[in-house]
Protein backbone atom coordinates (compact mmCIF):
# COMPACT_ATOMS: atom_id res chain seq x y z
CA UNK A 1 0.00 0.00 0.00
CA UNK A 2 1.24 3.56 -0.90
CA UNK A 3 1.20 6.50 1.32
CA UNK A 4 -2.06 8.07 -0.17
CA UNK A 5 -3.69 4.47 0.36
CA UNK A 6 -2.88 4.18 4.07
CA UNK A 7 -4.07 7.73 3.91
CA UNK A 8 -7.20 6.46 2.14
CA UNK A 9 -8.09 4.07 4.19
CA UNK A 10 -7.51 5.53 7.72
CA UNK A 11 -9.90 7.74 6.65
CA UNK A 12 -12.72 5.70 5.30
CA UNK A 13 -12.34 4.57 9.31
CA UNK A 14 -12.59 7.69 10.59
CA UNK A 15 -15.51 8.43 8.56
CA UNK A 16 -16.55 4.71 9.50
CA UNK A 17 -16.29 5.72 13.62
CA UNK A 18 -17.71 8.82 13.17
CA UNK A 19 -20.84 7.48 11.36
CA UNK A 20 -21.42 4.80 14.14
CA UNK A 21 -21.06 7.53 16.59
CA UNK A 22 -24.08 9.65 14.33
CA UNK A 23 -25.64 5.80 14.80
CA UNK A 24 -24.88 5.61 18.18
CA UNK A 25 -26.57 9.19 19.54
CA UNK A 26 -29.72 7.28 18.77
CA UNK A 27 -29.44 4.91 22.58
CA UNK A 28 -31.39 4.85 24.85
CA UNK A 29 -34.14 7.38 22.81
CA UNK A 30 -37.13 6.61 23.54
CA UNK A 31 -40.07 7.27 20.40
CA UNK A 32 -43.29 8.41 21.02
CA UNK A 33 -46.11 6.20 22.69
CA UNK A 34 -48.16 4.39 19.66
CA UNK A 35 -51.78 3.35 20.62
CA UNK A 36 -53.39 0.76 18.39
CA UNK A 37 -55.85 1.63 15.36
CA UNK A 38 -58.41 -0.76 16.87
CA UNK A 39 -59.36 -2.70 20.63
CA UNK A 40 -57.99 -6.11 20.18
CA UNK A 41 -60.93 -7.65 18.12
CA UNK A 42 -62.48 -10.87 16.79
CA UNK A 43 -62.54 -10.09 13.09
CA UNK A 44 -59.01 -9.68 13.48
CA UNK A 45 -58.28 -12.82 15.69
CA UNK A 46 -60.64 -14.79 13.28
CA UNK A 47 -58.71 -14.11 10.21
CA UNK A 48 -55.48 -14.19 11.56
CA UNK A 49 -56.52 -18.38 13.09
CA UNK A 50 -57.64 -19.03 9.75
CA UNK A 51 -54.33 -17.37 8.07
CA UNK A 52 -52.32 -19.69 10.58
CA UNK A 53 -54.72 -22.78 10.46
CA UNK A 54 -55.32 -22.89 14.37
CA UNK A 55 -58.25 -24.79 14.79
CA UNK A 56 -58.16 -24.10 18.74
CA UNK A 57 -62.08 -22.86 19.77
CA UNK A 58 -60.59 -20.62 22.52
CA UNK A 59 -59.86 -17.78 20.05
CA UNK A 60 -63.25 -17.69 18.42
CA UNK A 61 -66.21 -19.67 20.49
CA UNK A 62 -67.30 -17.97 23.15
CA UNK A 63 -68.72 -21.40 24.97
CA UNK A 64 -65.53 -23.34 24.15
CA UNK A 65 -63.56 -20.53 25.32
CA UNK A 66 -65.92 -19.78 28.45
CA UNK A 67 -65.15 -23.48 29.49
CA UNK A 68 -61.58 -23.31 29.21
CA UNK A 69 -58.66 -21.70 32.24
CA UNK A 70 -59.48 -18.35 30.49
CA UNK A 71 -62.77 -18.64 30.75
CA UNK A 72 -63.25 -15.97 27.84
CA UNK A 73 -62.17 -15.77 24.02
CA UNK A 74 -58.16 -14.75 24.07
CA UNK A 75 -56.28 -13.51 21.54
CA UNK A 76 -53.18 -15.98 19.80
CA UNK A 77 -50.13 -14.41 22.04
CA UNK A 78 -48.18 -14.12 18.85
CA UNK A 79 -50.90 -11.26 17.19
CA UNK A 80 -49.21 -9.19 19.93
CA UNK A 81 -47.40 -6.94 17.03
CA UNK A 82 -51.01 -6.85 15.26
CA UNK A 83 -52.23 -4.86 17.77
CA UNK A 84 -50.43 -1.67 17.71
CA UNK A 85 -48.93 -1.82 14.04
CA UNK A 86 -48.88 1.54 12.33
CA UNK A 87 -50.46 -0.51 8.78
CA UNK A 88 -49.13 1.13 5.38
CA UNK A 89 -48.94 4.93 6.37
CA UNK A 90 -45.37 5.46 5.75
CA UNK A 91 -45.10 7.88 8.69
CA UNK A 92 -47.26 8.93 11.47
CA UNK A 93 -49.09 12.50 11.12
CA UNK A 94 -46.78 13.77 13.87
CA UNK A 95 -43.70 13.37 11.59
CA UNK A 96 -41.03 10.94 11.38
CA UNK A 97 -40.20 9.38 14.49
CA UNK A 98 -36.35 8.78 16.04
CA UNK A 99 -36.70 5.06 14.80
CA UNK A 100 -37.25 6.74 11.20
CA UNK A 101 -35.01 8.76 11.25
CA UNK A 102 -32.22 6.32 12.32
CA UNK A 103 -33.44 4.55 9.39
CA UNK A 104 -33.17 6.99 6.84
CA UNK A 105 -29.88 7.96 8.11
CA UNK A 106 -28.70 3.92 7.10
CA UNK A 107 -30.38 4.43 4.26
CA UNK A 108 -28.71 7.22 2.77
CA UNK A 109 -25.58 5.13 3.94
CA UNK A 110 -26.62 2.35 1.60
CA UNK A 111 -27.70 -0.27 4.73
CA UNK A 112 -30.78 -0.01 2.54
CA UNK A 113 -32.21 -4.07 3.23
CA UNK A 114 -33.34 -4.67 6.09
CA UNK A 115 -34.23 -8.55 7.97
CA UNK A 116 -35.60 -8.85 11.07
CA UNK A 117 -33.02 -11.31 13.11
CA UNK A 118 -34.56 -11.75 17.37
CA UNK A 119 -37.80 -11.21 18.34
CA UNK A 120 -38.40 -12.50 21.73
CA UNK A 121 -41.93 -11.71 23.29
CA UNK A 122 -42.71 -11.95 27.27
CA UNK A 123 -46.63 -11.95 27.89
CA UNK A 124 -47.83 -10.70 31.33
CA UNK A 125 -51.40 -11.92 30.38
CA UNK A 126 -53.17 -13.30 27.93
CA UNK A 127 -55.41 -10.47 25.81
CA UNK A 128 -59.40 -10.42 25.21
CA UNK A 129 -61.78 -8.69 22.60
CA UNK A 130 -61.52 -5.37 24.06
CA UNK A 131 -57.81 -4.67 25.29
CA UNK A 132 -56.23 -1.96 23.66
CA UNK A 133 -52.92 -1.48 23.58
CA UNK A 134 -50.18 1.36 23.22
CA UNK A 135 -46.86 0.59 23.13
CA UNK A 136 -43.48 2.65 24.67
CA UNK A 137 -40.31 1.78 22.72
CA UNK A 138 -36.43 2.23 23.37
CA UNK A 139 -33.64 1.72 20.62
CA UNK A 140 -31.85 0.11 22.71
CA UNK A 141 -28.59 -0.03 20.84
CA UNK A 142 -26.86 0.14 17.52
CA UNK A 143 -23.76 -2.46 16.67
CA UNK A 144 -20.84 -1.19 14.76
CA UNK A 145 -20.23 -2.21 11.04
CA UNK A 146 -20.61 -6.07 11.24
CA UNK A 147 -19.73 -8.37 7.94
CA UNK A 148 -22.64 -11.01 8.03
CA UNK A 149 -23.58 -13.71 5.84
CA UNK A 150 -26.29 -11.65 4.08
CA UNK A 151 -24.38 -8.69 3.96
CA UNK A 152 -22.25 -5.81 5.56
CA UNK A 153 -24.45 -3.66 8.01
CA UNK A 154 -25.50 -2.69 11.88
CA UNK A 155 -28.02 -4.50 14.02
CA UNK A 156 -31.00 -2.51 16.10
CA UNK A 157 -32.16 -3.54 19.13
CA UNK A 158 -35.49 -2.24 20.10
CA UNK A 159 -36.99 -2.77 23.55
CA UNK A 160 -41.15 -2.55 23.11
CA UNK A 161 -43.59 -2.37 26.25
CA UNK A 162 -47.02 -2.85 25.79
CA UNK A 163 -49.41 -1.75 28.09
CA UNK A 164 -53.33 -1.25 27.70
CA UNK A 165 -54.53 2.55 27.26
CA UNK A 166 -55.17 2.15 31.14
CA UNK A 167 -51.80 2.10 31.61
CA UNK A 168 -51.92 -1.80 32.59
CA UNK A 169 -48.48 -3.43 31.14
CA UNK A 170 -49.48 -6.97 29.16
CA UNK A 171 -46.31 -7.56 27.34
CA UNK A 172 -42.57 -6.58 26.31
CA UNK A 173 -41.18 -7.31 23.11
CA UNK A 174 -37.01 -7.03 22.18
CA UNK A 175 -36.80 -6.90 18.29
CA UNK A 176 -33.43 -7.16 16.49
CA UNK A 177 -32.96 -5.97 12.76
CA UNK A 178 -29.70 -6.22 10.60
CA UNK A 179 -29.80 -3.10 8.13
CA UNK A 180 -27.52 -4.27 5.14
CA UNK A 181 -25.66 -2.71 2.19
CA UNK A 182 -27.22 -5.12 -0.37
CA UNK A 183 -24.96 -7.58 -2.87
CA UNK A 184 -22.49 -7.54 0.15
CA UNK A 185 -23.03 -10.83 1.61
CA UNK A 186 -21.24 -13.86 1.89
CA UNK A 187 -23.10 -15.42 -0.35
CA UNK A 188 -23.14 -12.84 -3.12
CA UNK A 189 -23.26 -14.54 -6.76
CA UNK A 190 -19.94 -14.93 -7.97
CA UNK A 191 -18.71 -12.45 -10.94
CA UNK A 192 -18.62 -15.41 -13.59
CA UNK A 193 -19.60 -19.17 -13.48
CA UNK A 194 -17.69 -20.75 -10.69
CA UNK A 195 -13.96 -22.19 -12.14
CA UNK A 196 -13.67 -26.55 -11.43
CA UNK A 197 -11.64 -25.45 -8.67
CA UNK A 198 -14.02 -23.34 -7.10
CA UNK A 199 -16.66 -26.05 -7.24
CA UNK A 200 -14.81 -29.09 -5.71
CA UNK A 201 -14.18 -26.23 -2.51
CA UNK A 202 -18.09 -25.86 -1.81
CA UNK A 203 -18.73 -25.34 1.39
CA UNK A 204 -21.13 -28.23 3.05
CA UNK A 205 -24.85 -27.48 2.84
CA UNK A 206 -25.98 -26.00 5.71
CA UNK A 207 -26.84 -27.87 8.96
CA UNK A 208 -30.58 -28.19 9.72
CA UNK A 209 -31.46 -26.92 13.36
CA UNK A 210 -31.61 -30.76 15.33
CA UNK A 211 -33.70 -30.81 18.26
CA UNK A 212 -35.38 -33.42 20.38
CA UNK A 213 -38.02 -32.49 18.88
CA UNK A 214 -36.71 -33.27 15.33
CA UNK A 215 -33.84 -35.56 15.05
CA UNK A 216 -35.92 -39.05 14.70
CA UNK A 217 -36.80 -37.48 11.27
CA UNK A 218 -33.12 -36.59 10.41
CA UNK A 219 -32.04 -39.76 11.82
CA UNK A 220 -34.50 -41.61 9.20
CA UNK A 221 -33.27 -39.85 6.27
CA UNK A 222 -29.75 -41.03 6.62
CA UNK A 223 -31.49 -44.81 6.04
CA UNK A 224 -33.05 -43.16 3.42
CA UNK A 225 -36.63 -43.68 4.86
CA UNK A 226 -39.07 -40.75 4.75
CA UNK A 227 -41.16 -40.63 8.28
CA UNK A 228 -43.91 -38.57 9.25
CA UNK A 229 -45.05 -37.71 12.51
CA UNK A 230 -48.46 -39.76 13.44
CA UNK A 231 -49.94 -39.22 17.20
CA UNK A 232 -50.72 -42.25 18.74
CA UNK A 233 -53.60 -41.15 20.05
CA UNK A 234 -55.94 -39.91 17.48
CA UNK A 235 -53.29 -40.89 14.32
CA UNK A 236 -53.37 -37.76 13.05
CA UNK A 237 -50.24 -37.20 10.98
CA UNK A 238 -48.14 -34.41 11.26
CA UNK A 239 -44.95 -32.53 9.56
CA UNK A 240 -42.55 -30.40 10.59
CA UNK A 241 -41.86 -32.64 13.44
CA UNK A 242 -43.64 -30.95 16.88
CA UNK A 243 -44.07 -32.03 20.03
CA UNK A 244 -48.17 -32.11 20.75
CA UNK A 245 -50.47 -32.93 18.38
CA UNK A 246 -53.31 -30.12 17.07
CA UNK A 247 -55.99 -32.05 16.80
CA UNK A 248 -56.18 -33.90 19.93
CA UNK A 249 -53.33 -32.51 21.98
CA UNK A 250 -51.28 -35.77 22.86
CA UNK A 251 -47.94 -35.62 23.06
CA UNK A 252 -47.79 -39.60 21.97
CA UNK A 253 -46.41 -40.65 18.65
CA UNK A 254 -45.11 -42.81 16.29
CA UNK A 255 -44.12 -42.57 12.51
CA UNK A 256 -45.30 -43.79 9.78
CA UNK A 257 -43.21 -45.08 6.51
CA UNK A 258 -44.26 -42.38 3.50
CA UNK A 259 -44.64 -43.85 0.08
CA UNK A 260 -42.13 -41.19 -1.28
CA UNK A 261 -44.86 -40.29 -3.82
CA UNK A 262 -46.60 -37.09 -3.97
CA UNK A 263 -47.20 -33.71 -6.11
CA UNK A 264 -46.21 -30.41 -6.51
CA UNK A 265 -48.26 -28.42 -4.31
CA UNK A 266 -46.60 -25.28 -4.68
CA UNK A 267 -43.03 -24.10 -5.87
CA UNK A 268 -40.53 -21.08 -5.27
CA UNK A 269 -37.39 -20.99 -7.55
CA UNK A 270 -34.39 -19.20 -5.33
CA UNK A 271 -32.37 -17.02 -7.47
CA UNK A 272 -30.78 -14.35 -4.62
CA UNK A 273 -29.79 -14.68 -1.91
CA UNK A 274 -27.30 -17.05 -2.86
CA UNK A 275 -26.17 -19.64 -0.67
CA UNK A 276 -22.39 -21.16 -1.81
CA UNK A 277 -23.30 -24.64 -1.01
CA UNK A 278 -26.27 -25.04 -3.86
CA UNK A 279 -26.26 -23.61 -7.37
CA UNK A 280 -28.65 -21.16 -9.02
CA UNK A 281 -31.45 -20.79 -9.75
CA UNK A 282 -32.67 -23.36 -7.23
CA UNK A 283 -36.48 -25.04 -7.97
CA UNK A 284 -37.58 -25.89 -4.00
CA UNK A 285 -41.04 -27.57 -4.17
CA UNK A 286 -43.79 -27.79 -1.71
CA UNK A 287 -44.28 -31.44 -2.17
CA UNK A 288 -47.80 -32.65 -0.92
CA UNK A 289 -47.31 -36.78 0.13
CA UNK A 290 -49.93 -38.74 -0.75
CA UNK A 291 -50.49 -39.65 3.05
CA UNK A 292 -51.05 -35.97 3.38
CA UNK A 293 -48.56 -34.07 4.42
CA UNK A 294 -46.55 -31.39 2.94
CA UNK A 295 -42.41 -30.84 3.18
CA UNK A 296 -40.28 -28.52 1.37
CA UNK A 297 -37.69 -30.39 -0.45
CA UNK A 298 -34.81 -29.71 -3.07
CA UNK A 299 -36.45 -30.61 -6.99
CA UNK A 300 -33.79 -32.21 -9.23
CA UNK A 301 -33.60 -32.97 -12.69
CA UNK A 302 -35.66 -30.63 -13.94
CA UNK A 303 -34.99 -27.41 -15.40
CA UNK A 304 -36.91 -24.24 -12.77
CA UNK A 305 -38.75 -23.05 -15.81
CA UNK A 306 -40.68 -26.12 -16.69
CA UNK A 307 -42.19 -26.54 -12.88
CA UNK A 308 -45.47 -26.60 -12.50
CA UNK A 309 -47.92 -27.01 -9.69
CA UNK A 310 -49.42 -30.51 -9.73
CA UNK A 311 -46.90 -32.59 -11.51
CA UNK A 312 -46.43 -36.03 -9.80
CA UNK A 313 -42.88 -36.72 -8.05
CA UNK A 314 -41.20 -39.05 -6.17
CA UNK A 315 -38.49 -39.16 -3.51
CA UNK A 316 -34.96 -39.56 -4.16
CA UNK A 317 -32.01 -39.46 -1.63
CA UNK A 318 -29.10 -37.21 -1.59
CA UNK A 319 -26.45 -38.22 0.66
CA UNK A 320 -24.99 -34.76 1.16
CA UNK A 321 -21.57 -36.13 3.87
CA UNK A 322 -21.73 -38.44 6.58
CA UNK A 323 -23.97 -36.34 8.41
CA UNK A 324 -26.55 -35.18 6.31
CA UNK A 325 -28.91 -37.38 3.98
CA UNK A 326 -31.89 -35.33 2.62
CA UNK A 327 -35.26 -35.95 0.19
CA UNK A 328 -35.17 -34.42 -2.65
CA UNK A 329 -37.97 -34.98 -5.61
CA UNK A 330 -37.52 -36.05 -9.16
CA UNK A 331 -40.73 -35.44 -11.58
CA UNK A 332 -42.31 -39.36 -12.25
CA UNK A 333 -41.80 -40.55 -15.57
ZN1 LIG B 1 -53.90 -36.56 18.10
Amino acid sequence: MGAEEVAAAEMAEEDKAAFLAKLRKFEGIETAAQTGPDPVNQPMIRHWVEAMGDENPIYVDPAAAAASAHGEVIAPAVMLQAWVMRGLKPRGASGPSPQDTLMDLLDGAGYSSVVATNCEQEYARMLHPGDHLRTRSVLESVSEEKQTGMGIGHFVTTRIEYETTDGEPVAKMLFRILKFKPGTGRGAPPAAAPAPEAEAQKPPRPRPALTVDNAFWFDATKQHKLVIQRCASCKTLRHPPRPRCDKCGSYDWDTLEASGKGTIYSFVVVHFPQVPSFDYPLPIGLIALEEGTRLVANLVGIAPEDVKVGMPVEVEWQDHDEDLTLPAFHLVK
